[in-house]
């Protein structure tokens, strides 16, 4: 694996670093304590390009390798993660999906408006009563008389779900057992029977839009179906494992931004006489957090280079997110012991970055679900 950034992959990192602190930061207490991200964020992360990452010029994408796409939601990460959210989805779980899996109509009606920013999407695979045995998943998909597919069902804690205009979504629409079963759908938002319950009240990603879908008779056309019936649990587990990726390097963004403010805040702030930064106590704090952020970064990069070379980067990706998901949780907690008092309060960010990072060891895969891939992976024992 090569360490060094090729000219364009410099350049790219350096574009986002000038968004973020453009469009990012100087709204980032605004946004998590109004709960909500401002809109027209979407719009202008489709300009710069960051929509389109990885996405053929051809259906309006910007193309671009893993690692600038690692890259770049690794500097929104370090920004906001509610932000980083609205791309690691609509681009990373809806738009490189339809990329990978969809026929040429699908990509030419929506993988334009994903990457422009005209439109948003989302992925509905969780439900109320199955977040890690997905493969359960009861929403059904009925075809009627070998026409559209009548949706019913209900899915939960789905990221951009109030915002979105398209909905990857995972349904059961066959009788063959767990995940054979499933089958996925791209369906217009708007579609009758399709309602949308905003989720307040979350510990953190505050700013970003998350929803509870309902599906009351949607109906759509046999066309709306991503990939072939019954491999819908492949389409959600190869998005995933690319997905997984764009987690780990959201979670190096905020370790990286709990070492930033650490380092600043222990140079500046003096107890018994000189800068906390002088007490050796602090300097382990700060150290375990940048071993953390070197770490978690460097494994996030592996599954870019083995993506890019072809090669396979299943599993790299889950220990990846395994070990970044932690790391930011462990970096953020320590920036916050740095500030003190003052890091209880959301005029510093430590608070905030350890209440958006304590998520990211959950969805996605929860820790334990990637250790149990991890281990399958080792071992040849499926502990599913
Ligand atoms: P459960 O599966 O009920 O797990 C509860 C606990 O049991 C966890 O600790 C888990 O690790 C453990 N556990 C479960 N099974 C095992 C096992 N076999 N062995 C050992 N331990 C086990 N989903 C989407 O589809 N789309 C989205 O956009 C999306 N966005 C999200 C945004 C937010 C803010 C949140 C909180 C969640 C989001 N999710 C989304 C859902 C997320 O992926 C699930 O919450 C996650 O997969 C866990 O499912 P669960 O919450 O039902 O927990």
């Amino acid at each position: 694996m090569n360490l060094e950034l090729s000219e364009e992959q410099a350049a790219v990192r350096q574009l986002a670093k000038d968004f973020v602190g453009r469009e990012v930061t100087p709204h980032v207490v605004e946004w998590d304590r109004a709960e909500s991200v401002d809109r027209g964020i979407v719009r202008k992360l489709g300009a710069v390009g960051f929509l389109g990452l990885t996405i053929p010029e051809e259906y309006g994408g910007s193309g671009g390798d893993h690692l600038s796409y690692c890259l770049v939601t690794e500097e929104l990460g370090r920004g906001d993660s509610s932000v980083r959210g609205i791309v690691s989805v609509s681009l990373g779980l809806v738009a490189k999906t339809v990329a990978h899996w969809g026929d040429e109509e699908q990509k030419r009606r929506w993988l334009p408006g994903l990457t422009s920013g005209d439109l948003i999407g989302c992925f509905g695979l969780t439900e109320p009563g199955t977040g890690s045995d997905a493969g359960n998943l009861t929403t059904r998909a009925v075809r009627e008389g070998g026409g559209d597919y009548v949706i019913n069902g209900a899915k939960m804690f789905i990221t951009n779900g109030t915002w979105a205009d398209v909905v990857l979504v995972f349904a059961r629409s066959t009788d063959a057992p767990g995940h054979k079963g499933v089958s996925a759908f791209l369906v217009p938002t708007d579609t009758p029977g399709l309602s949308r319950r905003p989720i307040h009240g979350k510990l953190g990603l505050r700013g970003q839009a998350t929803a509870e879908l309902t599906f009351e008779d949607v109906r759509v056309p046999a066309s709306a179906m991503l990939g072939r019936e019954g491999k819908g649990f492949s389409v959600a587990m190869s998005a995933l494992a690319k997905g997984r990726m764009s987690v780990a390097a959201g979670c190096v963004g905020i370790a990286q931004a709990a070492l930033d403010s650490a380092l600043r805040y222990a140079g500046e702030r003096e107890q018994f006489g000189k800068s906390i930064a002088q007490h050796q106590l602090i300097q382990e704090l700060i150290t375990d957090i940048s071993v953390d952020v070197d770490a978690a970064r460097l494994l996030t990069w592996r599954v870019a280079d083995l993506i890019d070379r072809g090669e396979p980067f299943v599993t790299e990706s889950s220990k990846a997110k395994l070990f970044a998901s932690e790391a930011a949780v462990r970096a953020a907690n320590n920036a916050l012991q740095v500030f003190g008092g003052y890091g209880y309060i959301d005029e510093y960010p430590a608070g905030k970055l350890l209440r958006d990072a304590r998520v990211m060891t959950l969805y996605e895969g929860t820790s334990q679900i990637q250790k149990l891939v991890i281990g399958r992976a080792l071992t040849g024992v499926s502990a599913f």
